[in-house]
């Protein structure tokens, strides 16, 4: 029998088929790296619940299991939508409308992360260093000592989420205008766990069963879970008005709780004082 005839490749079908081959490649390695540039870009925005690592790194290391979402006492973290395009089901905190107002005391989202999107390890190593410190400072325990307060305050303070940054011209401080009653619009659900000593909150309650009646603005200031290392009223000529501080962690509790308009406090999670 025959062998049947291999066709001949000529060589201007050879290098025709190369072009192809080159062109199909190049176009791949080009929409790989522009789609990792757009999930990037797209990502960007959105502001990540603590403990998240890089953007970059973040994008792809989070397997969107929404655990973070789940553990959440005060339901901050939500998933991306269809509209966040290739950022679709990664987590992330809307603080105009639920801040994360360290209601779990321990950074559970960071804790319950199986992948290390959110790391814990500095929050561990920074609530053991203080652990250790306050015990050589506090040779003799008192009565007030609790080592989970201790931890659980070095690990929220070693929280960068953001950085808040204060729009003074919308600012109520900064026009000398003062505050009377809830800071939000009728029916806002949003909740948290006022740092005043004098309401000894458990839980989180909601934003709107605290009424306040201050003759300047100053709410960003006092409901600030980290306190004064983060966020202070100075005298800016002759008018007090807020600012931020480095200690500020991006929670985003001021954003939530501004009675002003929502552009007035936003955080911006690249900004750093
Ligand atoms: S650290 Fe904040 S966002 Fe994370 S679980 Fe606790 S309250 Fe929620
Ligand atoms: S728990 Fe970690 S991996 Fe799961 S959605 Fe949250 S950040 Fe992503
Ligand atoms: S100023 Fe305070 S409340 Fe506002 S984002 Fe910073 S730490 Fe949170």
């Amino acid at each position: 029998m025959k062998k049947p005839k291999t066709p001949e490749l000529n060589r201007r079908q050879f290098l025709m088929n190369g072009a192809v081959a080159v062109t199909a490649l190049t176009a791949v390695g080009l929409g790989a790296n522009y789609l990792k540039k757009l999930n990037v870009e797209n990502s960007k925005s959105l502001l990540r619940p603590p403990g998240a690592v890089n953007e970059d790194e973040f994008i792809y290391a989070c397997i969107k299991c929404g655990l973070c979402v789940q553990i959440c006492p005060v339901n901050a973290i939500k998933l991306a939508t269809i509209k966040d395009g290739l950022s679709y089901g990664t987590p992330y905190i809307d603080p105009r409308a639920q801040a994360c107002d360290f209601s779990c005391d321990a950074l559970q989202c960071i804790e319950t992360c199986p992948t290390s999107a959110l790391d814990f390890i500095p929050f561990k190593t920074a609530g053991e260093e203080a652990f250790i410190a306050y015990n050589k400072a506090n040779p003799n325990i008192g009565k007030d000592y609790n080592p989970i307060a201790i931890q659980s305050k070095a690990m929220k303070a070693n929280t960068t989420m953001g950085l808040a940054v204060i729009n003074l011209d919308t600012c109520f401080a900064a026009k000398g205008k003062g505050f009377k009653g809830s800071p939000r619009e009728d029916g806002f659900d949003g909740v948290y766990r006022s740092p005043n000593p004098k309401r000894k909150e458990r839980k989180a309650s909601l934003v709107n069963d605290h009424a306040f009646n201050r003759d300047i603005c100053d709410l960003c200031v006092t409901e600030c879970p980290i306190g004064e290392t983060a966020i202070i009223m100075e005298n800016n000529g002759n008018i007090m008005t807020p600012k931020v501080l480095d200690a500020c962690t991006g929670c985003g509790v001021c954003v939530m709780v501004c009675p002003s308009s929502e552009d007035t406090i936003v955080i911006d999670k690249l900004k750093t004082v």
